[in-house]
């Protein structure tokens, strides 16, 4: 028995989530693994039913659950409260950082059938299978924000950026172990030739490598990696990161892969996982039965593989989402001539359709 926690969100969140919960019942009645799911407030959706985005309840939730799935949080309607209780920093960072979710893990899949789905060239694109892996809890975005008036009239706003060399070395052994189980091959990402805290993860990543001579290094600065990506992504197997360069760097990869919807992620490191899609909440289609849910979907498959260690059914539901496409099904995010258009709940209707005939 497998205790799911369930945080829909805001936006899109409380549209997608319940169609990943299908391909996860889909899935239990299949192989006969049981689920349970227990819903939970969080973000906007949080502040408005209780004054906070991370409600204690949400939190004790989660640590007594045995994997977390998530919508997406945030929206206009949140974005002038105080910083503290903005959906983004108020319950999604803290979330991260009080369950200890050090790393995030985000495979850039490419469904052959979606190659003509990206802006990209279907010859850059054929045979792209990477894994991006980002620092979650460090750096910029959790370090120490000010703002101070100055004498001219305007002001002056700080951000501080820190790394400690335990908090690298934890997230590239991680990244190696991955590497170890794929093509061997670990490029990290910094910014090293201008900033000091990459100065300590290059130096960090180089005593690392060592420890890996199976596996090659290379290091990267990350302007050069986001040119890369659109280049020759063809050229990697693992990227590792820190915080806000995985941020932006695995938006821009999840075009490789056709639409944001498709790109799923897992926080991993602490004793439950958290699995989420990589958008957020979509304001501008929220309630119109328009979201893609297969990142949502495809992030329950990531569940079962590292939280549950259940890799048939990751499989299963992955290999049911490859049918629908295969069917010319594409929500709209994803339509192109010749493909039948279908909404948020039709596609996980046909995703859970799909295991059950597997
Ligand atoms: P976004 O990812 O929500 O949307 C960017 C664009 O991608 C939009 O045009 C949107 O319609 C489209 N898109 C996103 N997911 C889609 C899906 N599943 N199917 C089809 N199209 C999809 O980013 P944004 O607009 O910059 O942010 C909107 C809100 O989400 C903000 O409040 C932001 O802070 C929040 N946010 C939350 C998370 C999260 O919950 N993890 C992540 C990023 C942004």
């Amino acid at each position: 028995m497998y205790r799911i926690a369930v945080l829909p969100g805001d936006g899109i969140g409380v549209e997608i989530v319940p169609e990943a919960i299908k391909a996860l019942k889909a899935v239990g009645e299949k192989s006969g693994l049981e689920f349970t799911f227990t819903e939970a407030l969080i973000g906007g959706a949080a502040y408005d039913a209780t004054g906070h985005p991370l409600p204690t309840e949400t939190l004790d939730l989660c640590r007594q659950s045995d994997a977390i799935l998530l919508g997406a949080i945030g929206g206009p309607k949140w974005d002038e409260l105080p910083v503290h209780l903005r959906p983004e920093v108020g319950s999604l960072l803290p979330l991260r950082k009080e369950l200890a979710l050090f790393a995030n893990l985000r495979p850039v899949m490419l469904f052959p059938n979606l190659l003509h789905a990206s802006t990209l060239k279907r010859e850059v694109l054929e045979g792209v299978d990477i894994l991006v892996v980002r620092e979650l809890t460090g750096g910029l975005y959790f370090g120490e924000k000010s703002r101070e008036k100055l004498a001219d009239g305007g002001e002056k706003a700080t951000d501080i950026l820190s790394y400690t060399t335990h908090e690298i070395e934890r997230i590239v052994r991680l990244a190696y172990d991955a590497a170890r189980k794929r093509r061997k091959q670990l490029c990290s990402v910094d910014k090293a030739n201008v900033i000091e805290t990459s100065r300590l993860w290059r130096e960090t990543v180089t005593k690392i490598a060592t420890d890996y001579p199976d596996v090659e290094t290379t290091h990267m600065y990350v302007d050069n990696c986001s040119m890369q990506l659109i280049r020759n992504p063809r050229q990697f197997d693992v990227i590792v990161t820190e915080n806000m360069f995985g941020d932006i760097l695995t938006d821009e990869a999840s075009m490789l892969s056709g639409s944001i919807g498709m790109l799923a992620s897992a926080s991993i490191g602490g004793e439950v996982g958290l699995y989420e899609p990589s958008h957020g909440s979509a304001p501008d289609i929220a309630g119109q039965n328009k979201a893609n849910p297969l990142a949502t979907i495809l992030s329950a498959a990531l569940m079962l593989r590292y939280s549950f260690d259940r890799e048939q059914e990751a499989q299963m539901i992955e290999k049911a989402v490859q049918m629908l496409l295969d069917d010319g099904y594409r929500t709209p995010d994803l339509v192109e001539a010749g493909t039948k258009v279908l909404g948020t709940v039709e596609t996980g209707d046909m995703v859970a359709g799909n295991i059950a005939r597997l």
